[in-house]
């Protein structure tokens, strides 16, 4: 539809959305912004749209509106605003001005919200030193943790544009220099084994291609490091686990935001595992008591 918009309708509309309202019954959406009813209609005749529903839009004020739903996140030790919040900002605590666009990862959504929980708690504990975040979007993960812990972090994504904008939000949160930006779809660039292995690793992406990485990132993480993942639902979280635990990766911690899991993993380091496995029984008791402790697993 918006192919047929763009090459058979003469007057732009000043802007079109496509959404898909029903996934089962394949059913899309499009609503097309124009600048005046005659317009509207003269749309309508050529593309032979009889049943579409013409609508004025009503005189609000769009902008406050849609500023006013990104509303600054707190989330652990971080605080994430847009440039149109900066004087929210408060004593304590790292604040990050992250204004939507063209990336994804303004900290709305629970899975950049349980990563950033994941590292919150993870820096309670240790300083990591050497940290990758595969699929960046706006840069939010990566520049959490480089800020946190005033060192340098990996940043990639599949999409050029999000790297662009990572390093731009690099730049205004006044770390650019600790920011490498690099597009590279999944682990293909010899800048990941270049760098490894790295001691703090996000990827918030989703469940296909996280199940496709559980190799690679495997790979790439130190003993003890910390792997957190996110992007995936509850219905996809056995599987995911399952995949990860095949290359030796064990769950610290669960976080779920309504239907999303954020899971933090991690790789035992070589000598634990040798004696661990000299008395087979005992390292299964263990792990099978860590899995069902206290504190392991939450919901907020
Ligand atoms: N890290 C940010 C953005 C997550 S959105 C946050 O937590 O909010 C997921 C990002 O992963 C998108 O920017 C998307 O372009 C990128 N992505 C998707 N598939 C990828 C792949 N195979 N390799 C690298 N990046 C990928």
């Amino acid at each position: 539809m918006m192919e047929r918009i763009e090459e058979r309708f003469a007057l732009d509309p000043i802007a079109v959305t496509i959404n898909e309202t029903d996934e089962a019954l394949a059913l899309w959406e499009t609503v097309a912004w124009f600048a005046d009813e005659a317009e509207t209609e003269m749309a309508r005749i050529e593309l032979g749209l009889a049943r579409a529903v013409i609508a004025p839009v009503p005189q609000r004020d769009w902008v406050r509106e849609s500023l006013a739903g990104l509303s600054p996140v707190t989330a652990g030790r971080f605080f994430l605003h847009g440039s149109h919040d900066r004087e929210l900002r408060h004593a304590g605590g790292i604040a990050l001005e992250i204004d939507a666009g063209t990336a994804f990862g303004t900290g709305h959504h629970g899975t950049t919200t349980g990563c950033l929980l994941a590292l919150d708690e993870i820096l309670k504990r240790r300083r990591p030193r050497n940290m990758l975040d595969l699929g960046t979007g706006t840069g939010v993960l990566g520049l959490a943790a480089a800020i946190a812990v005033k060192r340098a972090v990996l940043a990639t994504d599949i999409d050029a544009e999000a790297v662009r904008v990572a390093m731009l939000n690099a730049v205004r949160n006044n770390a650019g220099p600790l920011f490498s930006g690099v597009t590279a779809p999944g682990l293909h660039h010899a800048v990941f084994r270049a760098h490894a292995p790295y001691d703090l690793i996000f990827a918030n992406i989703l469940a296909r291609p996280l199940a496709h990485l559980a190799q690679g990132l495997a790979g790439l993480l130190a003993p003890h490091g910390a792997l957190i993942l996110s992007g995936f639902t509850l219905d996809q979280e056995r599987w995911i686990r399952a995949c990860y635990r095949a290359h030796g990766l064990h769950p610290t911690r669960i976080i779920h935001f309504g239907n999303w899991v954020t899971l933090v993993l991690t790789k035992p380091s070589r000598q634990r595992k040798t004696r661990l496995f000299k008395n087979k029984r005992a390292y299964e008791t263990k792990a099978a008591a860590t899995a069902r402790g206290p504190g392991w697993e939450f919901d907020i």
